[in-house]
C-alpha cells in the first residue's frame, strides 16, 4: 500500500470524504482487495465529468445498484482507492491546488501519470490541463526558474533536519514530498511535452542510482534498513526500473556532457587572470572544493551556485571577487543552455 495513502483514513471509510449529505458512495479496492468507501456528491463528479454523469443518472443507478450505505447507493469502481482519493482531492480542494508554481507540501501528488490516466478515462478536461500546467511549472526550461525550485526544494530539506533524527514533516520524508523524476520523462513521452525532459533528466542525473523509488515507497520495503537509512539522509530516489534503454542512453550521455562541462569549466575559471596572490589562492580553495561537491552532489548547477555564494566569503579583493562571480555564473547559464539544446528536435 502506498504510504500516502497508508496515514489518511481509518480501515473502511474515508475520514476525508465522507459527507453525511453525500448521495452517492463510491466503492473501491484498497491494495490487500479490502474494499473502502467514499460518500460523496454526485454533483461534484458529474459536473466535471461526462461519463461519471451517465454513470450516476438516476436510471442508471435504479437499474444497476443493488447495494446501498444509510440510503446512499453504491457504485463499483476498478480503480484502486488512493487514486480515487487523489481525484477526490483535486476535485474537492480546487482551492488548494490553485498555485500551479508551487511544489505541493502536505498532500503532494506523487502519481501524475495515473491521475492524468482518471482524467483521460473519466474526461475531466479541466483538471487534466491543471496538471499539465502544474507539470510545466514544476519542471521548468529557465535557469531562474530552476533556481527557483531549488529554494524551495532546499528549504523542504531544512524543514526534515530541523524535524530531528526521524526527519519527518508531517509524518513524510523529504523523497515522499517530492515528484520522481522517470514517471515524468514517461509522461513528456505519452502528451508530447518535450518541455518537460531537460529538468527531469537532469533530476534523474543527480538522482541516487541505488535508491529504487518503488522500493522507498512501498510499505513492504520501506522500513528495510538501507530504504530507511535512504529516506532519513533525504536522498532523491527514482523509478530505475521503469526507465526505458532508449532514455538510459539518453541519461548516460547527458552525464557525460556534464562531466565534460565541468572539466572544461574549471580549466577555464582556473585561467582566468588573477593579479592577486591571495585572490589566486582563495580562487583555487573556491573551486576545488566545488569540484569536490560537483561530484559528490551529482549536481554541477549546485555546485556553481555554491561557488558564487562562498567566493563573496573567500578574501578576494573586490575586482577579483566579482571577475570570478560572472564566470561561474556564466558558466552555469552555459551549462542550463547546453541542456536544453540536449532535448531540442533537430
Ligand atoms: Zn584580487
Amino acid at each position: 500500500m502506498s504510504t500516502e495513502f497508508a496515514v489518511l483514513s481509518t480501515p473502511g471509510r474515508s475520514q476525508e470524504f465522507w459527507f453525511e449529505d453525500g448521495d452517492v458512495v463510491l466503492s473501491c479496492l484498497l491494495p490487500n482487495n479490502r474494499r473502502f468507501f467514499y460518500r460523496v456528491h454526485k454533483f461534484m463528479l458529474a459536473r466535471h465529468s461526462v461519463p461519471f454523469a451517465e454513470m450516476l443518472k438516476k436510471e442508471v443507478i435504479a437499474a444497476q445498484c443493488r447495494e446501498f450505505v444509510d440510503g446512499a447507493p453504491v457504485v463499483f469502481l476498478p480503480e484502486p482507492a488512493p487514486e480515487i482519493y487523489k481525484l477526490l482531492c483535486c476535485l474537492y480542494n480546487a482551492l488548494t491546488l490553485q498555485n500551479p508554481h508551487s511544489l505541493e507540501e502536505e498532500q503532494p501528488i506523487t502519481r501524475y501519470d495515473w491521475l492524468l490516466r482518471l482524467c483521460a478515462k473519466y474526461q475531466i478536461l479541466p483538471l487534466s490541463k491543471y496538471i499539465i500546467a502544474r507539470l510545466k511549472a514544476e519542471w521548468p526550461v529557465t535557469l531562474p526558474a530552476w533556481d527557483t525550485r531549488e529554494a524551495h526544494i532546499t528549504a523542504m530539506r531544512q524543514q526534515h533536519i530541523a524535524a530531528g533524527p526521524t526527519r519527518r514533516v508531517h509524518n513524510m520524508y523529504l523523497d515522499d514530498r517530492l515528484p520522481e523524476p522517470v514517471m515524468i520523462i514517461k509522461i513528456a513521452h505519452t502528451l508530447c511535452l518535450p518541455q518537460l525532459l531537460p529538468a527531469a533528466f537532469y533530476e534523474l542525473a543527480r538522482s541516487n542510482p541505488r535508491a529504487e523509488w518503488d522500493a522507498l515507497h512501498t510499505v513492504a520495503t520501506r522500513a528495510l534498513a538501507q530504504n530507511e537509512r535512504f529516506l532519513v539522509e533525504g536522498v532523491r530516489s527514482a523509478r530505475w526500473g521503469a526507465l526505458s534503454a532508449q532514455d538510459m542512453l539518453v541519461l548516460a550521455t547527458l552525464k557525460e556532457t556534464l562531466s565534460t562541462l565541468v572539466r572544461e569549466g574549471w580549466d577555464m575559471m582556473k585561467r582566468l587572470e588573477m593579479p592577486h596572490a591571495v585572490c589566486d589562492t582563495a580562487r583555487k580553495g573556491v573551486l576545488d572544493r566545488a569540484k569536490e561537491l560537483a561530484v559528490a552532489s551529482r549536481d554541477v548547477l549546485y555546485a556553481a551556485h555554491w561557488a558564487c555564494h562562498y567566493t563573496t566569503k573567500a578574501g578576494m579583493c573586490k575586482a577579483c571577487e566579482t571577475n570570478l562571480v560572472r564566470c561561474l555564473a556564466t558558466f552555469r547559464m552555459s551549462c542550463w543552455h547546453t541542456l536544453l539544446r540536449k532535448f531540442q528536435h533537430p
